[in-house]
């Protein structure tokens, strides 16, 4: 199996170089979305620097461990759908979510 870009990435710059652009993309991601509330950028700027991140958080999961990463995604998504459907709940009966 070849592999990925992302494994490719790690493999040519090294991961302590890709930690550090994980950081520098995240900074820019919260800049953006800063600006974009001020109406300095347009939704595509903070788009661009979403897809930033989302590279580089592929990138930390390889490196951090990707089986791990998935099964903390999953609790965390059932968990977040149970928050979800029970501030549904509140909001239909009228209350706060
Ligand atoms: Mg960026």
């Amino acid at each position: 199996m070849s592999a990925s870009v992302y494994e490719r990435a790690i493999a040519v710059w090294g991961e302590t170089a890709q930690l550090d652009m994980i950081l520098e993309e995240i900074g820019e991601l919260v800049v953006a979305i800063q600006q974009r509330k001020r109406g300095r950028i347009t939704n595509d700027g903070v788009c661009e620097e979403i897809a930033d991140v989302g590279i580089m958080l592929e990138q930390a999961a390889i490196m951090f461990g990707e089986t791990s990463v998935e099964a903390y995604r999953r609790d965390k998504l059932a968990r977040l759908e149970a928050k979800v459907s029970a501030a549904e709940d509140r909001l239909a009966a009228g209350m706060r979510p």
